[in-house]
């Protein structure tokens, strides 16, 4: 249900679809360079000086890139499927990802491991999966909703017979500040379909994703 909420409503007549498409679109540059320049100020230091001069506009320019997601429909990606006669789990491992923690806007990184069931033959392309990873992935999020998210999108632009994801993220606002800790990564999980319904396919595939990668 999250998932839904915050996928741009396509079928709105006030916002055609080509506005999810554009980079642009829904980031306000220079807002954000205003923002900046004033957390520079707050910190204490000069935003006239040679090294940073340049620095709000850098900042809002990568913002732009990091939180690119938030313009993106993953229906865009996950429509484009084919059919194949396969009724067999298809597993994507290691798709990595980097996105930013909306508690503290520092980047969590990792990887994302994807397993589903066709069903009637409907197949999607590994480049697609890995960038509907990345269409949630650049947003500010939470790794536990980011993991639900992607499977939510498979579940409805795929409908497979069932759906696991397994993200492994390392959190940087675990390791710079807090409790300055060295701590490894974090794992969620997201079972949808028969791999709910079924807890032995369901721990069975997750053994598979979590277990057999080297
Ligand atoms: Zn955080």
């Amino acid at each position: 249900m999250i998932a839904e909420a915050l996928v741009p409503d396509l079928s709105s007549s006030s916002r055609p679809c080509h506005e999810f498409l554009d980079p642009n679109e829904g980031i306000d540059l220079s807002r954000i360079e205003r923002a900046v320049r004033e957390i520079l100020l707050a910190i204490g230091e000069d935003p006239d000086r040679d090294g940073l001069i340049d620095t709000p506009k850098r900042v809002a320019k990568s913002y732009r890139e990091l939180f690119q997601g938030l313009q993106e429909d993953p229906g865009r990606h996950l429509r484009r499927t084919f059919t194949q006669d396969h009724d067999q789990a298809i597993i994507l491992r290691d798709i990595e990802f980097c996105s930013l923690c909306e508690h503290h806007l520092l980047p969590f990184i990792g990887k994302a491991h994807v397993a589903y069931i066709p069903a009637r033959g409907k197949v999607v392309g590994l480049s697609k999966l890995a960038r509907t990873i990345d269409v949630f992935a650049r947003r500010p999020q939470v790794q536990e909703r980011m993991t639900d998210q992607i499977a939510d999108a498979i579940v409805k632009h795929v409908d497979p017979r069932g759906v696991a994801v397994v993200v492994e993220a390392s959190h940087f606002c675990m390791k710079m500040r807090g409790v300055n800790k060295h701590c490894g990564s974090m794992q969620t999980f997201a079972l949808r379909g028969a791999y709910k319904t079924d807890r032995s396919l369901g721990s069975q595939i997750i053994n598979l994703m979590c277990n057999s990668r080297r």
